[in-house]
């Protein structure tokens, strides 16, 4: 049932992904796209002055894996040329370490500006960019942009350019929309981390870790992260949504293995999968605190040990779903999305996938629905085993239960007395006062030999009741052995004890041809509560008085008989 019900929600909020995700990469046009009409791959010491001799115009497409220094020559943006609105250019800040604007202007002069993205806060824009202002003066006739020690030319986002009131209403779109998706992670890792008290499950401990690096990995990615660490250079930035994403892998892939049930997935996938996650943490501590040189071939590695991951995952859910998991089922539509972005990062480089398919922070809101729908069976899980936990629970309850009674008569067995002693001792302290009767019915192989078993049986059944009735509800009662029955009075003088013991005497011999006229001996103690063998031996001296004294009596021992004297 829980089940079915997480298996629907999950198919919704995939479906609703997919419809988001789509929504802005269709709207994407009003977002001021422009796309410099020539990129070119310069030395670093390239000049202004020699890329202005240029022709405007064209050129040869740049190689996808470019690395380096790249300038990019948009021309005469038609915005800047006669538009008197002040601009705003927005530029990708993540795996660039300088930005220059140049920008010819009608009247011959050339103004430049240079951003660097360490330490540039007064240019952060939700969403990763660098923002400038392009002062209305005399029209723009070439915008150059330089890109300094770009690290993978494929993965720059679109450049921007719009009228500064445009640009803050898709600021605020894109600060309501990364704000929702931190929001939803910080939600989800604080719930599971409440519930992880739960059931203390390796697999929620997975998903905590998972949710927590999608969540730096948003955090850094929209720049947020810039509003509490200001500090944190561009560089620092990009290694960083680097690390995550290879973390993400590696707690994605650690959580699916580990909370499909263990039948449906192979040993060797399984050995196979924590080696790949392995990998994909070592990677991501090299690119958060290996030395810069090492950064570029790590980031290659990560992608290739990341690409490895994504594919172990696939491999994981349809060999755990072809085996009849439904959990595999329910985890597939969650990884769905975001391994469906994931895929087009090599394809980009492969250029198989244009670069504007994709919208820019898909990927966050892709990761925010993938921990939202992985999140439905695990609570289904927690909630499935906190019940059988109960259920566990309630039964051991009632096997304890039974244990400690006696099936016959109802009253507490041996054990239960000894229980029920402690419990006493606990609440009353060892030194409160008890008063304990012995019981023995008198003659009983007499009443089995003449009336057989089961009637007999009756008669201990009916008897129990009665002495338990008598006893009034303060009291312990228990049948310690065949036909004996002991009571211990709780806070009771000795003259009321045997006010009782002689109530029960009485109404057993009362009680006549119903209990087939059996009568009972009694032998009393008094004492301390934590003495209670010793009251035992005592009483049961007294009852053997009672005996000898002829039966159907009460019997003191003789240390109450003392105190009684006194
Ligand atoms: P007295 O105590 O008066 O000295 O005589 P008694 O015959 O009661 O004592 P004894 O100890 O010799 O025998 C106790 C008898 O109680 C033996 C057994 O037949 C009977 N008895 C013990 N447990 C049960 C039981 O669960 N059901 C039945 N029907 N009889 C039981
Ligand atoms: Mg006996
Ligand atoms: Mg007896």
């Amino acid at each position: 049932m829980v089940a079915d019900l997480s298996m629907t929600l999950a198919r919704w909020l995939a479906a609703a992904a997919m419809l988001l995700l789509a929504a802005p990469a269709t709207a994407q046009g009003g977002g001021g796209e422009i796309v410099p009409t020539c990129r070119i791959a310069t030395a670093a010491d390239t000049g202004v002055a020699e890329m202005l001799r240029r022709p405007a115009g064209p050129c040869a497409p740049l190689a996808r894996a470019t690395r380096g220094t790249v300038w990019l020559d948009f021309g005469a943006p038609p915005q800047l040329r006669d538009d008197h609105d002040l601009h705003r250019l927005l530029i990708d800040n993540h795996r660039v370490h300088q930005i220059d604007l140049y920008l010819a202007r009608g009247d011959g002069s050339v103004t430049h500006e240079r951003y660097d993205p360490d330490t540039a806060l007064r240019g952060w824009r939700t969403g990763g960019y660098l923002s400038m202002i392009v002062p209305p003066s005399a029209p723009v006739t070439r915008m150059l942009v330089r890109l300094g020690d770009v690290e993978l030319i494929t993965f720059s986002r679109p450049t921007r350019l719009m009228p500064l009131y445009v640009d803050f209403r898709s600021e605020r779109r894109d600060a309501a929309l990364y704000g929702l998706a931190l929001g939803v992670l910080a939600l989800t890792i604080l719930v599971h981390l409440a519930l992880f008290p739960a059931i203390r499950q390796r697999f929620q401990l997975f998903y905590v870790a998972h949710a927590t690096v999608l969540f730096a990995y948003a955090a850094a990615y929209s720049g947020l992260l810039l509003l509490v660490a200001p500090g944190l250079s561009a560089d620092g930035v990009s290694r960083l949504i680097s690390a995550m994403l290879s973390a993400a892998t590696a707690t994605g892939l650690l959580f699916s293995t580990d909370f499909i049930e263990q039948r449906y997935v192979p040993r060797g996938l399984r050995f196979y999968a924590i080696v790949s996650a392995a990998a994909s943490v070592v990677c991501a501590l090299l690119l958060l605190l290996g030395p810069d040189a090492l950064t570029a071939p790590v980031y290659g590695a990560a992608n290739l040990v990341g690409m490895n991951g994504l594919a172990l995952v696939v491999l994981v859910l349809a060999v755990g779903a072809a085996r009849g998991s439904r959990t595999a089922r329910v985890l597939a539509l969650g990884w769905a999305v975001p391994i469906a972005i994931g895929v087009t990062y090599p394809l980009r480089i492969l250029g198989v996938v244009p670069d504007g398919l994709v919208d820019d922070g898909a990927m966050v809101a892709a990761v925010t629905v993938e921990c939202l729908i992985l999140s439905l069976p695990v609570v289904a899980r927690i909630k499935a085993m906190r019940l059988d936990h109960e259920r566990v629970r309630e039964r051991q309850l009632v096997l304890e239960r039974q244990a400690a009674t006696d099936a016959l008569t109802g009253l507490a067995n041996r054990r239960g007395f000894v229980a029920a002693i402690e419990r006493a001792l606990q609440i009353g302290g060892p030194s409160s006062p008890v008063a304990l009767l012995m019981i023995d019915i008198d003659h009983f192989k007499a009443v089995n030999d003449r009336y057989g078993h089961v009637r007999a049986d009756t008669v201990l059944a009916d008897l129990g009741m009665l002495v338990a009735r008598a006893a009034g509800p303060g009291a312990i009662v228990a049948r310690y052995g065949g036909e004996e029955f002991v009571v211990v009075l709780m806070e009771l003088d000795l003259k009321r004890a045997h006010t009782i013991a002689e109530r029960i005497r009485a109404g057993v011999c009362a009680a006549g041809a119903d209990l087939l006229d059996v009568t009972v001996s009694i032998g009393l103690a008094c004492g301390r509560c934590d003495a209670i063998d010793r009251l035992m031996v005592d009483a049961d001296l007294a009852l053997y008085d009672a005996k000898r004294g002829g039966r159907n009596r009460v019997e003191m021992a003789s240390a109450a008989k003392a105190s009684i004297a006194a």
